[in-house]
Order: C-alpha cells, then structure tokens, then sequence
C-alpha cells in the first residue's frame, strides 16, 4: 500500500487516520431536553477540543453515513430494527415515551432513528476503509452508544450494536481478508450486547474489563463475571475482567492488559482490533468512579498498536464528564497519528482485589489459553494500593485508596470532592478548598442527580443515595 510520506522525514511514513463526526448525530436526545448524562454535548465536546488541538486537520475527516438495513440484520432481529426504524415517526411523544419505557434506560426524540442510523453507519465506514488499507485507523464520534444493545433489545442509552454491526460487517465480506478480530471493551460498563451476539464465534475474540461488583453494577447480573467464557467453538474467546469496587485507575488496568489481554492478543494474532471506547472509566466520571487518565488511556492503546499492523477502530461508548472525555479521545488520536513516547511509570500499585481478580481470570482461562498458566510471581502481585472508604458510613461498599494514590498533576478538582466529599452543607470547620470543591461538585453533578432520581439508578443503592445526598436532591 502506498501512504504518502512525511516530507521533513523521508523515511518514517505518515499515518493515516479517519475521524467520523456529524453534528446530526445531536438530533438524538431526551423528549424535552431533559437533563440526561448521555446528551449532544458529549460528542460536541470531543470535536471541538480536536479541533481547537489542531487535530483534525491533521487526520481525514468524514461525515456520517446511515447504515444499510443489511447489515445491521446480521446481529439485530427484525423486530429491532423495525422499532429503531419507526420510533422517530411516532406522532406524538408521548407514544415515543411509552415505546422507551418498555425498556430499560432508554429514550427516544423524534431524532433518535436517525442519530442511531448514522452511529452504525459511521463506524462501519471507517472500519471498512481501515479493513481496506485506505485508513492505518479511525475514531467514530459518534453517539447514541451501541455496546448494551442486544439482538433483539435497545437498552444502556443503546440503541444498536455499533460495533457489532461493524464486526459483522467484516467477517461477511470475504474479500477483505479479515478472519480474526478482536474486540477491546474498555467502557466501565460491562458490554452485555456485544458478548451475546459473538458468544459462540471462534473468530471474534470479545475482552470487556469493566466494574462488576459482584453483579450489582450496572448491567447487574452474571452477564459479566469471569466465568462467562462463551460456548461451543466460541469457548475461551469471551473474556471479562470484572472490577469488584471502584476507583481502579492506571496502573490496574495496565496490569489487565499485561497479564491478561496482551498475552492471548499474542496467542490470537488479531488481522484487526475494534475498541469500544468509552470513556466512562476516565478520571472525573460522574457515573464509572474510576480514574483512568488521558495518558492511560494512550498507554492502553499504545499496548495494542503492536498488533494487526495497527489496524484499530475506536468508537465511542459512553464517558459522562465532557473534560474526561475531550481529553482522553485527543490523547488516543494524537496516539494513533504520532507514535510517540509514552511514559508508563506510575507512583501508585494496582488494588489487591485487582491482584484478586487478575489471577482468578487467568486460572479460568488456562484451559484455553495456556500462557495464562503461569503463577504471576508473589513480588509482584503483593505491592498493592491500600484500599479505605470514600464517602461516609453510609456507603459500606465505596473505597478509596486514599488522595495518596495519585500524583499531584492528576488530582483534578473534580476528584476532590471524591475523597473529601462531605455530604451536608455544615462547612463551617472544613478548609476552604474544600468548601469550594464539595460546592462545585455539587452543582457540576445535581443534574445528573435528577436524573438518577426520575429514571432510576445504575448503580448499587448506597452509591445512589450518596449521589441523592451529595446533591441535595429529595
Ligand atoms: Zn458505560
């Protein structure tokens, strides 16, 4: 393939990477604009930091176009698409509203279709040009989110299965010489749809870290725990890392990836890799409570860059704090342009209960992936983060490893409030910055809060009352 090259540098080729954005993606909302975590300015935000970065001249920049009916029937049931398909129509809202209400987390506009339409669209075009050599990689900004939706269910903000669409897309074009791909989902929530739809497929190898906490986060149940390993020709190729409390950050998951994704992506030898990148694991979500950084998130995506010739399609999932956000796409696309240095030093260890899962993972595994056999040496996994609790004694299953655990450059006043949060307004003895972060954290999150309150939480009960509280929300 010919890629034009560098011309201060006539040896180091360019990369070459698409981006997908379309400002009608935004039709797709709540009914009456409504205060909602998953809304237009999520993917706004993300272009205009690109922009104003100076990225996005720098990468080849598409338009959205709708997905065929084809080829999302290849992981939807008719029905599904009939619903997607027709929901904008809907003469009145509150026909839409009800439509939305017989599932779960979801809402639908009178834009909903389209905005759905143009996601799956999106990240199937990029995907076949990277599949095609015209693109090294792309980004897809693209929203409403796909990883939740199943065969036959929107749910999660989901309505389809993006990245699934996507997947299938290649494995049915011959032609495209693509037999092995692997799925990365990095969102904080588990990616339920996805793993149904290739739980028997042999040439889909689906990863989903996410937090699990036993079954009670969101999408709660078994779905996502360790031994959900697929079936049939597809055993061992589903695997999740399930994250049993929050606040996992760097260095938890690069040792995920080190001990566990790295290892079998060697084993597998991927012809190309789709990231379901959400953000909502990022450092200051409202929503995942976990703190990967910017640089983090480069140094997970560095790690598979080594494989498939750098083949890789980002889509976005979810990812709730519009900064969080911003910065850590632009720190995966710079990435994806420039291969530079990364610095993968950090002052803090992974959680033991990240040691505990990590080991556990891999011993179910072995079976199927014999490099995972080895006993991860006791000097490693026996440096660990301590773990305290976070908010108050209500919340008996919410830790901390302490303001310690991050460098200061990281501590983001929107992780302040995360560990020094106090839940009623009597301030009088507390420091001032204190005061001023507990305040700002929450007038930054009470519309989320109501949220909570109107549609119902995703998350355990102490969590969401200590939102309620912390936002003064009755
Ligand atoms: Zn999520």
């Amino acid at each position: 393939m010919d890629l034009p090259h560098d011309q201060t540098n006539g040896i180091q080729q360019r990369r070459r990477v698409g981006l997908v954005y379309d400002e009608r993606m935004c039709r797709h909302s709540t009914p009456d604009n409504e205060p909602h975590p998953e809304n237009p300015n999520r993917i706004r935000a993300i272009w205009n930091r690109l922009v104003s970065a100076g990225i996005t001249q720098r990468c080849e920049v598409f338009r959205a176009k709708e997905v065929e009916d084809k080829y999302i029937a290849a992981v939807h049931t008719n029905n599904h698409i009939n619903l997607i398909k027709t929901i904008s129509s809907k003469k009145t809202p509150s026909q839409r509203n009800r439509a939305a209400a017989k599932y779960n987390s979801i809402f639908f506009n009178e834009g909903s279709s389209e905005s759905a339409y143009l996601a799956a669209g999106s990240v199937l075009e990029v995907t076949e040009k990277v599949a095609k050599g015209e693109l090294n990689s792309a980004f897809a900004i693209v929203r409403p989110p796909g990883h939740h939706a199943e065969e036959n269910e929107p749910m999660g903000f989901c309505l389809y299965n993006n990245v699934a669409i996507a997947t299938s897309f290649l494995l049915n074009q011959k032609e495209l010489g693509i037999n092995k791909i692997l799925i990365v989902d990095w969102d904080v929530h588990h990616g339920n749809g996805t793993q149904k739809m290739f739980w028997k497929d042999p040439r889909v190898l689906f990863f989903s870290v996410h937090r699990h906490e036993h079954g009670y986060f969101y999408p709660a149940g078994d779905d996502g725990s360790h031994f959900m390993m697929g079936e049939g020709p597809g055993l061992g190729y589903n695997i999740n890392v399930p994250w049993e409390n929050g606040q996992c950050g760097d260095a938890d998951y690069v040792a995920a990836w080190d001990h566990i994704l790295i290892p079998v992506a060697k084993e597998f030898k991927p012809d190309i890799i789709l990231i379901s990148a959400g953000f909502d694991a990022a450092i200051g979500d409202p929503l995942g409570g976990c703190r990967i950084t910017p640089n983090g998130y480069a140094i997970l995506l560095k790690k598979l860059m080594e494989f498939s010739s750098g083949k890789i399609i980002m889509a976005l999932e979810g990812g709730y704090n519009l900064t969080s956000i911003a910065n850590s796409v632009l720190a995966c696309v710079e990435l994806l342009l420039e291969d530079k240095p990364i610095t993968e030093s950090f002052d803090v260890y992974p959680f033991g209960s990240t040691w505990r899962v990590i080991k556990a993972v891999r011993e179910e595994l072995s079976t199927y992936w014999p490099i995972l056999a080895d006993k991860l040496p006791e000097n490693l996994t026996s440096r660990v983060a301590p773990l305290v609790p976070t908010y108050s004694s209500e919340s008996d299953d919410e830790y901390d490893d302490g303001s310690n655990a991050l460098p200061e450059d990281l501590q983001e006043d929107v992780t302040i409030p995360l560990s020094k949060l106090k839940l009623t307004e009597d301030t009088h003895d507390a420091d001032q910055v204190t005061a001023a972060a507990s305040q700002a954290w929450r007038s930054e999150l009470s519309k989320i809060d109501v949220w909570y309150a109107s549609f119902g939480s995703n998350m355990s009960e102490s969590r969401f009352l200590c939102y309620i509280e912390g936002g003064q929300v009755k």
